[in-house]
Parts: C-alpha cells; structure tokens; sequence
C-alpha cells in the first residue's frame, strides 16, 4: 500500500489515458490525491474523484496564476482553455466563495496548493508587486482551511523562512488546527525542521533520486534534499510524484505517473536504511492521519 499524497493526474497531460492510468494505479495498491492549481482544474479533479475510490482531491489557486505568466503548461489545461496565459493582461484571482463551495465537496480533503514561490517571478512583472499578491493569497487560503478544517497542502519555491514565519502567525492565534504539509520539498534541513515544529509534514517527490548535479555542495555524499530525507523523522513524512512533473529515476525524461512513488519510496527507504515495507506502511499512514481518510 502507498499514498501519492500530489498528483495531477486530471491534467491536460492525461487526457488520452486518464481513466486508464487511475485504474492501473489503484490496482497497484497506491492511493492518489490528485490537485487542484486553478479554478477550472480544483472543479476538474473533483469530478474525476467522484468516479473512482481511492482517489480525492484539493482545491486551490497555485502562485504561478497569479501573473500573467510568458509560459505556457499545455500538461496542465489544453491551450483553448489557458484563458490565464492567453489574455495576458488578466490573471486569475482567489475567489473565496467559489473554492469554499468546492471545499464542501465529501472528497475534497485539503486545501491548495498554495504558497510562496520567490523562484518563478516573470521578469517583466514587479517583483513587489507578484509577492504582496502571493501573501495574500495564502492567507486567503489559510483562513479557508481554517474555515472548514481542512488541511492546507504548500507549494513553496525559495522562500520557505518567509513561508514558516507565515505558518507560524496563523498557528499561534490557533489557525490551521488541521495542520498541512510542504509538498516537494527543496528546502535545508533547518526549513525542514522549522515546520515540523509548526506541525507540518513534509512532502518529497522524485527529486530525491535524481543525482548531483556539477553545483551541489554534498553532506557526506547526499544531496542537500537526500540529506533532509535521512535526518527527519519518518512519521513526519510523506511522499508524492507531482505527477506529470518531475518523474523520478529510473524513469526521468518520460511522462510521470502516481505508480512511480514506489520510486520515491524506495529511495527513502535507502537513504533511512529501513526497508521499503516499513516506508510505505508509515508514510500511507501518515498520509490517512494527515487527511482524515
Ligand atoms: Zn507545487
Ligand atoms: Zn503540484
């Protein structure tokens, strides 16, 4: 049994197989929660987690939409529908009342993905601007979550210490009581921890099988992200493909899929030296916790 704690496997990417690749997921014994990043693919996701069990949904509005972006992620929507990215004076907004009625969805389990994503700032946008913008977001998103008490699912990009400090002013006041997790996660182990304190789980993807590359610093032949892998604790771990994105080893350059967190997991299980059969029982486990499923 394994949990693909982040997929998007209702994506545009999927739109010849998708039924195909859910089945063959879940005849593998691996559950999926597929993500929502806009407004139409938070309603998508929900459609398609009505068809099959084992499979649930987020709702959320990802920091990359909230500018109007020069690229394009024909994996995401079909290019007719990248209303976003076509008309590019327009951007989409946080809608409150439109993700709190998706949130009441029976398999809606979290909200997001959400957060702060310093790395992937258009050059021609102001930079101040795209960041007041991402804050207040999130914190429309936190307060939903902690409307509905549904946890929150993070997606942050360089600046994880600004994304904790965040997390810690809802926490202190007794916001997001039902928690969250930083899903791929690529910060320090330090970030890492600063989390775990808040309460979080951390979330890695196939990231942590890919090699070194010329310019990573190693700590005692890892790296940096395999380094945060072995010195958190397993009950605070959880794993995902983020799928179609980011396709892990031995697979890396091909579509992603949800089946191929077996890879995430097997190399957790080798940088933990446990055994595969102790990570994916924990890490399903912390995934149901987090989840309530
Ligand atoms: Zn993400
Ligand atoms: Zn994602």
């Amino acid at each position: 049994m394994l949990f693909d704690t982040h997929c998007h496997v209702h994506f545009n990417a999927y739109k010849d197989d998708m039924d195909d690749v859910i089945k063959r997921t879940l005849k593998k014994g691996v559950f999926m929660i597929t993500v929502g990043t806009q407004k139409d693919t938070s309603k998508n996701g929900l459609l398609v987690s009505e068809k099959h069990d084992g499979l649930w949904a987020s709702v959320g509005l990802h920091p990359n939409h909230l500018v109007a972006q020069s690229f394009f992620d024909d994996d995401e929507l079909p290019p007719e529908k990248q209303t976003t990215n076509k008309i590019k004076t327009r951007t989409e907004d946080f809608d409150y009342e439109y993700f709190r009625k998706l949130a009441q969805h029976p398999k809606c389990v979290a909200i997001g993905e959400c957060g702060l994503d310093f790395y992937r700032i258009p050059e021609e946008a102001n930079k101040d601007e795209v960041i007041e913008k991402q804050y207040e977001v999130v914190r429309q998103h936190f307060d939903l979550a902690t409307e509905m008490n549904l946890p929150i699912i993070i997606h942050c990009r360089d600046g994880y210490d600004e994304q904790a400090d965040l997390v810690f002013e809802y926490t202190k006041e007794g916001k997001l009581q039902a928690g969250g997790v930083v899903h791929c996660f690529s910060g320090n182990l330090e970030q890492a921890n600063k989390f775990i304190d808040l309460g979080l789980y951390i979330s890695f993807t196939g990231t942590i099988t890919f090699p070194a590359r010329k310019k990573d610093v190693l700590i005692d032949g890892l790296t940096e992200i395999q380094n945060v892998v072995k010195n958190i604790p397993l009950e605070k771990i959880l794993i995902e493909t983020d799928s179609p994105y980011l396709t892990p080893l031995p697979y890396r350059g091909k579509r992603n899929e949800p089946g191929y967190v077996e890879f995430v997991a097997q190399k957790v299980a080798y940088l933990k030296n446990l055994s595969v059969e102790h990570v994916a029982k924990q890490t399903t486990l912390n995934a149901k916790k987090l989840f309530k499923l």
